[in-house]
């Protein structure tokens, strides 16, 4: 108890958001909770999925909110210009809400960066390669969510990895792979951590604008707020989760604001693999070996 209380407080003092922090043992089955509605043992159909979803509103007119692409080896050339934004979606994919999210996306013509979850792509692959088939770039989250402070160093280092390669797996075969970029759950890290995690090639995508939409509160406080922050800042990363239906309903809205207020959607991508891209061969498993 103790121990909870003590992590809680920790992740509170990191000002730590992308999703609110467990304070007991992790809940495994809250990305499970939800029936699937859509078939994810293969490319879902996009003409499905319209009609799941219904039809797509045609793009907005006028002025463009998609800014430049942003290619970068590192951290460090992780820059961005006043008035550039990059959207990031967390711990997807997720049916029913990650398909909405994409169509708003499309509408507006910009591209975000979606940090999936290893055993949540695990569930959805489709959908994890329908997010990368629509022009967007995949990234990580670990493999289960897990606040990597709370870890030995050996067992972060494997939660990162085991995330990493189930985003690899799930893309695999449709020509894509997964991005270099990965955010640390609930932003928490020690330095070493985040040290080797940048020595295995991953490039720590931070967050300067935090939705909070992980709070029970409605879209257009979510959106409010995180206008509010943006205005303050004039440009950043900012964080949204596409597992909330608040967020899948201020989105429209918001990138709507976005566009009023000469904002630009700033595309990233990586260049290169991590290092845990190379053959890798798992001793005491079954003796498969996992090529990424
Ligand atoms: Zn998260």
């Amino acid at each position: 108890m103790l121990r909870n209380i003590c992590v809680c407080l920790m992740v509170a003092a990191l000002g730590a958001g992308c999703a609110k922090p467990r304070t007991s043992t992790p809940n495994l089955t809250a990305y499970s909770e939800r029936s699937d509605a859509i078939v994810t043992s293969s490319i879902v159909d996009r003409a499905q999925l319209t009609a799941d979803l219904g039809q797509p509103m045609p793009p907005v007119a006028g002025v463009s909110l998609s800014g430049r692409t942003l290619t970068v080896a590192s951290n460090e050339q992780l820059v961005l210009r006043p008035r550039e934004v990059v959207l990031t979606f967390d711990d997807g994919p997720r049916p029913g809400k990650t398909e909405a999210i994409l169509n708003t996306l499309d509408r507006y013509g910009v591209k975000a960066t979606f940090l999936m979850l290893g055993e949540t792509v695990e569930q959805h692959p489709a959908l994890a390669r329908t997010v990368a088939q629509r022009g967007h770039t995949v990234g990580s989250h670990t493999f289960t969510h897990t606040n990597l402070t709370t870890l030995a160093f050996a067992e972060a280092m494997a939660e990162m990895q085991k995330g990493h390669e189930a985003v690899a797996r799930a893309l695999a075969g449709s020509g894509f792979v997964p991005s270099r970029f990965f955010r640390f759950p609930y932003l928490a890290q020690t330095g070493f951590i985040r040290a080797s995690a940048i020595e295995s090639h991953l490039i720590i995508l931070d967050v300067d604008i935090d939705s909070k939409d992980y709070y029970k509160d409605s879209a257009r406080t979510v959106m409010e707020r995180t206008l509010a922050r943006l205005d303050a800042q004039g440009q950043g990363i900012i964080l949204f989760h596409d597992i909330h239906m608040r967020t899948v309903t201020m989105l429209p809205d918001f990138l709507e604001a976005l566009q009023e207020r000469g904002y630009k959607v700033v595309t990233l991508r990586s260049t290169g693999g991590t290092a845990f891209d190379t053959p890798l061969v798992t001793a005491g498993t079954n003796g498969s070996s996992t090529t990424l």
